[in-house]
């Protein structure tokens, strides 16, 4: 049969491993760590376990779709809840909003504490549900560099509503005009984050975000984010994958514009088509370096990037859900800091999310694991240890402020991760969590394809690629790789 060979085990090149098996080939996986997963790993320390990336769980049916297709019942192989609160907020006034899954109920609460009318809630999810229903079938499951995705009935649909979509305003002067409370604005606003953007520049058709969290659900693996990776691997080694680790490809071996194979330690490996799930930035400057560079893509803005403190914390408190936040004072000045002056605001954004909450082995008796995290710039080789140095002082005095506590005597293990160790973990450029930013019309929507035009036999997936960075979307990506590649 025919050979592919996938460079990365993240999880967009782990299910497009298992989808060309279904496809008829052979498959090699090169990983140049020793682990698969890539962002979505996990750490762990003296008795507490963290998943290291991803938090935030939409689409399982994304992950259930790759046992499916292998005949298997995902039940038995993958499980995960529903959250019946998909955040708990905190401000400093003292207020508090928990976004119940029940949409009434968070409506209602809404309305209760802040004055909010429960319909502006309501009205804005329908919204959402709208750009949701006329993008998703044109964006997230479709090439957008193929013409029939231009032409075809869906697309035609949504040219004619187009106004609705949210493609002529920003994201916060949309939320401003559908809520009167700033803190509803902010609340909503807060969902550009989920693709590393600015509220105040991207387009207000990332209000479609929102429709995943509340509409269709926010959810949690029983085992942690990390079984995501990990039953998909499971799967890919079932169904035949080959993987190898500690291997990196050095080069992807070109000849009279066809892809041919790959290059790792000085040794060729041959294959009938490549797939490439690297940051796409970094696989033109390294492994395609000799190719023809698709300059305006690699120079559109990257998304923010991530400080997170790992800490295991000796105490249980009960007000505290699996997500939390702790929103700042000021959200255009913190935005104003991460994309433009390119450093951290004194009062950040904080969220801590908790898997022993919903999972308590995570953590010993009485304990919990604090997974603390607040957006950062990417890394543009800021002085970044004098930096995490100040934010971790920042983030502890507000933490104490909200929860009237002393955190730092309960901190018993601490780890972190930032701009340059989440580059140098799984080589994304500049440490951008998502690829290119959306703070565009252009970078919100076109990202690279998930082919290359001028060599043959080379397709992309990730978070890099279109349709986009996060989970869904990488799982996406293989898809949409794949129904490209013929048939052996
Ligand atoms: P990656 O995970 O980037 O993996 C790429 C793999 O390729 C790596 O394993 C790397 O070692 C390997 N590789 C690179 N170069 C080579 C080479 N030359 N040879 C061989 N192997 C190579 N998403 C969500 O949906 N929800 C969240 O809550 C969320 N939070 C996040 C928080 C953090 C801190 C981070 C870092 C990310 C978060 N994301 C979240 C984004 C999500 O993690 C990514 O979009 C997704 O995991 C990217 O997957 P990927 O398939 O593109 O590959």
């Amino acid at each position: 049969s025919k050979k592919a060979i996938v460079i990365g085990a993240g999880i967009a090149g782990l299910a497009a491993a298992t989808r060309l098996i279904h496809k008829g080939y052979q498959v090699q996986v090169f990983e140049a760590n020793s682990y698969p997963g890539g962002k979505l790993s996990e750490i762990e320390k003296k008795g507490y376990r963290f998943d290291a990336g991803p938090s935030l769980f939409t689409l399982p049916v994304q992950v259930e779709e790759l046992f499916l297709l292998s005949g298997k019942n995902p039940s038995e192989h993958f499980q995960y809840i529903k959250l019946p609160v998909a955040c708990h907020y905190f401000w400093e006034d003292g207020n508090q909003i928990k976004a119940w899954s029940d949409i009434n109920r968070f409506a209602d609460e809404v309305e209760s504490k802040l004055g909010e009318p429960a319909e502006n809630i309501r009205k804005a999810l329908k919204s959402s549900a709208f750009i949701y229903e006329h993008l998703s079938p044109l964006f997230m499951h479709r090439s957008l560099h193929k013409l029939n995705t231009w032409t075809n009935k869906d697309a035609l649909k949504s040219y004619l509503k187009i106004g609705k979509l949210g493609i002529f305003s920003t994201m916060n002067k949309a939320n401003e005009k559908k809520f009167t409370h700033s803190k509803m604005v902010q609340l909503f606003n807060r969902y550009a984050t989920y693709n590393g953007s600015n509220p105040y520049e991207s387009p207000a058709t990332l209000n479609i975000i929102p429709h995943l969290e509340f509409n269709i659900g926010a959810f949690f693996p029983k085992k942690g984010m990390h079984d995501i990776t990990q039953s998909i691997y499971r799967l890919a080694q079932e169904l035949g994958v080959n993987f190898i680790f500690n291997s990196k490809v050095d080069e992807i071996l070109v000849e009279n514009k066809k892809a041919i194979g790959v290059l790792v330690n000085g040794q060729k490996y041959l294959s009938d088509i490549i797939v490439n799930n690297m940051d796409m930035v970094n696989a033109y400057k390294s492994i395609l370096k000799k190719q023809k560079q698709p300059k305006f893509l690699l120079n559109q803005p990257k998304s923010s990037s991530a400080l997170i403190f790992y800490w295991g914390i000796k105490k249980k408190f009960p007000e505290l859900d699996l997500h939390n936040i702790l929103f700042s004072d000021n959200y255009k000045e913190e935005f104003e800091h991460i994309f433009h002056k390119k450093s951290i605001y004194h009062d950040p954004t904080i969220y801590i999310n908790i898997t022993s909450v919903y999972k308590p082995d995570d953590a010993p008796e009485g304990c919990m694991n604090w997974f603390t995290m607040i957006n950062v710039p990417n890394n543009q080789g800021q002085d970044w240890d004098s930096m995490i140095q100040e934010a971790r002082k920042q983030i502890i005095a507000k933490v104490n402020r909200i929860l009237k506590t002393d955190i730092e005597s309960m901190i018993e293990v601490e780890d972190l991760l930032d701009p340059r160790t989440i580059e140098s973990r799984t080589s994304s450029a500049n440490g951008a969590l998502y690829g290119n930013s959306s703070n565009n019309m252009y970078s919100a929507f076109l990202r690279h394809a998930n082919y290359s035009s001028d060599i043959k036999n080379l397709y992309f997936c990730g978070g890099s690629v279109h349709p986009g960075g996060g989970i869904p979307l990488c799982l996406l990506s293989a898809k949409i790789m794949t129904e490209m590649v013929k048939e052996t």
